[in-house]
């Protein structure tokens, strides 16, 4: 499926390295760092003709990373010492979390880098005829540097291994967008009063090679940390435009598929362009964009973007209602077609009285303002009867059926009464 991703994810995820094998050298523009997956890496600055050893960093380290913080030329060389491999991470993920951090800790880092570089071996790189003096100095300054490290304490190395695990998961998912691992699944939207589906719920699934499946709990909320959300989005609508068209070549019922779209693909200058490029004029009335409320609050030009979808034909149905901490006057100022209450009704629906209350209150809510109700997170015969009373328009939940791949959702179309 054509999907338009940053031209780093045309880079290899895992590189290999030969014994001796130079990786980067000193004076070299930096345009990725490693994580060292197996293996032994010797990190050196050459004094004459001697190499001079600042460190040997082994399995789960990170290797290259200032010189892709602050794109200055790499300080030091680096060589395998024995056959190594290592994950790469582009400097587009390390530039996209440096862009939006704090800028003044981003002031910090990039002085400290500084600092670092012409205190240690910079100027063993930059300088002709080099003393064995200032070789000495640099060893000892570098030595106090990666002494220091190694005293962190356990918490900070805990806190690494987290940092480096979501770099990995990030770069094993922007290969995983290119290869074609990631799969679309349907899940059935049900009329209430007839029982029919309407509709289905597309929700991404991953099939990694070597993790197997992962959940979307997992990876969708790094992808919301970085870009990457957004080629996830844009292959979902491809995705459901795909299977618009292919359920409509096989069942002749009306149809809609929903799909979510993160806050910042909403919010993205480009968004409206993506729309235009991804799904063809017939298909828009059968794809609804499901937004949090975080998209309504989000201001500057989330009601013109919401408004520009409206007028071009799509539905837009609003997730997880009731979850948020915003008030509800935002209601009063963006239409949407439909809200969805949040599972976490459904779930004390029967249990507790002032849930229930709640419940049938924002049913009501809904259908006052002209909005089609929708409740997910439906587990039981009870609540489903429970919801129909109350005159809730549309079901979800695993009392019809989980998310399931596109043959499935076919079957359970064309099995419907
Ligand atoms: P969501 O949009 O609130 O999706 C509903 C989640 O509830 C889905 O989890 C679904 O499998 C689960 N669910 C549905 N019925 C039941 C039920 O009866 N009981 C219980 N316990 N759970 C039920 P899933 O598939 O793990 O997705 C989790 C979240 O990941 C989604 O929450 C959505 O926010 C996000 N997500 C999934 N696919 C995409 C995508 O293509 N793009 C974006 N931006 N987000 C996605
Ligand atoms: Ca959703
Ligand atoms: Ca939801």
């Amino acid at each position: 499926m054509p999907i338009s991703l940053p031209s780093t994810a045309t880079d290899p995820l895992l590189v290999e390295f030969e014994s001796g094998e130079l990786i980067f050298e000193a004076g070299e523009l930096g345009d990725k760092a490693y994580i060292i997956e197996s293996g032994q890496i010797d990190v050196f600055v050459k004094t004459g003709n001697q190499p001079l050893s600042l460190r040997s960093l082994g399995a789960g380290e990170v290797l290259g990373e200032m010189a892709v913080i602050d794109a200055a030329p790499r300080s030091a060389s680096a060589r395998a010492c024995v056959p190594t491999r290592c994950l790469v991470i582009s400097s587009q993920q390390i530039a996209e979390r440096i862009d939006e951090t704090d800028a003044v800790v981003r002031l910090l880092i990039t002085t400290l880098l500084d600092r670092m570089r012409s205190l240690t071996y910079s100027s063993v790189v930059t300088c002709a005829g080099l003393k064995r003096a200032i070789a000495d100095e640099t060893t000892i300054v570098s030595s106090q540097y990666w002494e220091s490290r190694s005293d962190c304490s356990d918490a900070d190395d805990v806190d690494n291994e987290d940092v480096i695990a979501k770099m990995r998961l990030e770069s094993e998912l922007r290969a995983a967008l290119k290869s074609n691992h990631l799969i679309p699944y349907y899940q059935a939207l049900v009329d209430l009063q007839t029982e029919k589906i309407v509709g289905f719920e597309l929700l991404v699934r991953w099939q990694s090679p070597s993790r197997g499946y992962v959940s979307p709990g997992l990876f969708i909320s790094m992808a919301e940390e970085t870009s990457l959300i957004i080629p996830v989005g844009c292959w979902a609508l491809s995705a459901a435009v795909q299977a618009i068209q292919s359920f409509q070549a096989e069942v002749d019922c009306p149809l809609f598929i929903t799909v979510n779209i993160s806050a910042k693909q909403f919010l993205a200058p480009d968004f409206i362009e993506q729309l235009v490029q991804l799904v063809p004029v017939p298909c828009i009335k059968c794809i609804k964009l499901e937004v949090t409320e975080s998209v309504l609050m989000a201001g500057g030009n989330a009601s013109q973007t919401l408004q520009i979808c409206r007028d071009m034909g799509f539905c837009i149905s609003l997730d997880d209602f009731g979850t948020g901490f915003s008030s509800l006057s935002y209601l009063s100022e963006l239409e949407v077609d439909s809200v969805k209450i949040d599972q976490s009704f459904i779930r004390k629906l029967l249990e507790n009285k002032r849930t229930f209350m709640l419940t049938k209150t924002m049913i009501n809510l809904t259908h006052d303002l002209g909005m089609q109700s929708i409740a997910e997170g439906i587990e039981t015969a009870t609540q489903r009867d429970t919801l129909k009373r109350l005159g809730c328009h549309i079901g979800q939940g695993y009392l019809f059926s989980p998310p399931v791949a596109f043959a499935e959702a076919l079957a359970l179309l064309k099995q419907a009464p």
